[in-house]
Order: C-alpha cells, then sequence, then structure tokens
C-alpha cells in the first residue's frame, strides 16, 4: 500500500540547508527521502532522523540517474558544495551538480508530475553592479574566476528549471539564497561564521580577509526554510529572493561575534579571495508580497542558538580529538 502522505524528495538533505529542511518537511507531515553522495553532507545532521519510518536516506549521487519508487509530491534540489573553499576544491563537482544534478533533479519531477525547486544563490549576481540586488538583475559574474565554478552552475541551473517549466509544463520554483547561518554549518567549510566563531571559541585569531569593509547580509535558517517551503506553496515561476536585508560589514560581523562569545581572540586580516563581491543585500520587496513572508530573527538571536551548536560540537570534536 502506498503512503497517503505527500513525499518529497530532497536532494543534498544531509546538508547544513537539506537536513533543516528535512526537518521542516516531517514536522508538516511529509514522508521524506533524503538524497546525499555525503561529499560536503554529514550523517550526524540526519541521525537524529534515522529511526523514522516516514524517513528515508538514500546514499546517492543526484548527477547519477535518480529513481525512487512511488508516488513523489515535490523535487527540492539542495545538492552543491555551498562555501567557495568547498567550491574551490570541488570544481567539477560543483559544476556537475549544478548542471548534471539538476537536469536529473528535473527529470525525476517530470517523471512523477511532482513540483520540483531549485537552491539558487545570491551568487547569480555576481560581485553585483546593483544594490541591493533585486531579482531582475541580471548580474556581474566573471564566467573563467575561480567562483565561477559555483556562479555559472547555479545560473545554467535556472535556465535549465525554466526550460523544464517552458517545455515540460513542470511547476517548478527558483529560491535565491543569502548568505543563510545556524546550527549544523560544517565548522570547517571556511565560510565567515563558522571561521569567525570556530577561531572565536578556541582564542584563535579571527582571520577577516580584506580591510573587512565588503559587506553581507545574514539571514537565520529556520527563516529561510519558512520562506522557501512558502513559496514552494506559491505560484511564482521566476526566482524569488530570500534571505535577511540587515547588512553589515565583515569586520563588524566578526567583532560582534567575538563579543558574544566573550573572546579574547584579535582581529588579523588576509588577502581577499579572488572575485569576493564587495557588498550584498537582497532586496526582499517580492518574498513581502507574495509570500506575506520577512525575516523574524535578528542578528544576536541567531547567533545565540548558532554558538550553542558551535558550543557543543568543538566540545565533541575536542574530545574525539584526544580519542583519536
Ligand atoms: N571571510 C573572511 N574570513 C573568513 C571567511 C570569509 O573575512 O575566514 C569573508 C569573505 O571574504 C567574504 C565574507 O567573509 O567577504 C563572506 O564569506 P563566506 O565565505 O561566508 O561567503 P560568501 O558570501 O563570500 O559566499
Amino acid at each position: 500500500m502506498s503512503s497517503q502522505k505527500s513525499r518529497v524528495v530532497i536532494t543534498g538533505g544531509a546538508g547544513f540547508l537539506g537536513s533543516h529542511l528535512c526537518d521542516r518537511f516531517l514536522a508538516e507531515g511529509w514522508e521524506v527521502i533524503c538524497m546525499d553522495n555525503l561529499i560536503t553532507g554529514d550523517l550526524r545532521n540526519i541521525e537524529h532522523l534515522s529511526a523514522r519510518s516516514d524517513f528515508h536516506f538514500y546514499h546517492q549521487d543526484v548527477t547519477e540517474f535518480i529513481h525512487v519508487p512511488g508516488k513523489i509530491d515535490a523535487v527540492m534540489h539542495f545538492a552543491s558544495p555551498a562555501s567557495p573553499v568547498d567550491y574551490l576544491e570541488l570544481p567539477i563537482q560543483t559544476l556537475k551538480v549544478g548542471a548534471l544534478g539538476t537536469h536529473k533533479a528535473l527529470g525525476l519531477a517530470r517523471e512523477k508530475n511532482a513540483r520540483f525547486l531549485l537552491a539558487s544563490t545570491s551568487e547569480c549576481y555576481g560581485d553585483p553592479l546593483v544594490h541591493p540586488q533585486r531579482e531582475d538583475y541580471w548580474g556581474n559574474v566573471n564566467p573563467v574566476g575561480p567562483r565561477g565554478v559555483y556562479d555559472e552552475a547555479k545560473r545554467f541551473a535556472e535556465a535549465m528549471t525554466m526550460a523544464y517549466h517552458r517545455y515540460h509544463k513542470v511547476r517548478t520554483r527558483i529560491v535565491r539564497i543569502f548568505n543563510t547561518y545556524g546550527p549544523r554549518m560544517r565548522l570547517n567549510d571556511g565560510r565567515a561564521l563558522p571561521a569567525f566563531m570556530s577561531q572565536a571559541l578556541r582564542g584563535e585569531d579571527v582571520t577577516v580577509f580584506g580591510d573587512g569593509s565588503q559587506t553581507r547580509s545574514f539571514c537565520y535558517v529556520d527563516d529561510l526554510v519558512e520562506g522557501i517551503y512558502r513559496l514552494l506553496h506559491s505560484d511564482e515561476v521566476y526566482p524569488t529572493n530570500i534571505g535577511n536585508p540587515s547588512e553589515m560589514t565583515i569586520e563588524q560581523f566578526a567583532r560582534r561575534i567575538i563579543e558574544l562569545t566573550g573572546s579574547k581572540s584579535k582581529i588579523v586580516h588576509k588577502s581577499l579571495p579572488v572575485d569576493d563581491p564587495k557588498v550584498r543585500q537582497p532586496d526582499i520587496a517580492k518574498a513581502r508580497r507574495i509570500l506575506g513572508w520577512e525575516p523574524r530573527y535578528d542578528l544576536d538571536t541567531g547567533l545565540k542558538k548558532t554558538l550553542e551548536y558551535f558550543r557543543e560540537r568543538l566540545g565533541v570534536d575536542a574530545k574525539q580529538g584526544a580519542k583519536a
């Protein structure tokens, strides 16, 4: 007997965002099929779900043919290396999952007559010449720079998603995700928050790249997941920004993290990565209008929740390191 529950496939389901989506869909009464090849995902992010009968894990590379028996109501395509350090180390996999993986995930959605939601990115805007970034801005991306593997893969993924919508009439959605943080970020993924928090908690120097005047706008993960869940259930086919518009310099962000941890760490400056965007802030007027969505968490509340996770994980890791 097939289940009467709605069923969702989440690619990259063992990753930071993917695992939070698994939690959300389960809480909404869906059956969840989580796919991940675990190159940047981590089984610890989903181990609390492993005993549930409404949760299934497929250890699968989504650039290969995807077969899932039974009905599927939604496909959420979140598989990809997603931090600058990861996609510099995994450039071919990043291109493949954005291109071939998106093709396979769309093929699955088409076969099952399921809705499809693509996790796209603010990186589509590159080093933006328009600020804040609205969805109708086409971006300023260097296709042959080191970040191009991620930016162009996601831009291709958007084009492929629109083609499946136009040609095959798949009910597609595209979210452009801006900087997001929260529990289950990988400690060593190289992004600003995990780097700064781990460094501050260990009392090491906090590494700000460049002069720290570049800006970002940080969204707490629960807010992001709420926006994505609403977008899936909307009728909006064109890309929609989801992120928190409160913008700050990276230097300010580093200082706030040092203060909150109560650390004595000092800031040291290192060279700025190639093509590092100078500014980034989402214009969320569209999400407000069509989804009635806006972020609820202020930075300090989100950072405190994230800090609890980092303290715990660093404690666990230190013990494991001692045993090894
Ligand atoms: N950054 C930094 N120190 C670090 C890691 C990142 O100063 O140890 C900077 C990075 O150069 C960028 C910003 O923080 O300007 C955000 O970087 P992240 O890797 O989190 O993501 P991005 O927004 O660049 O995709």
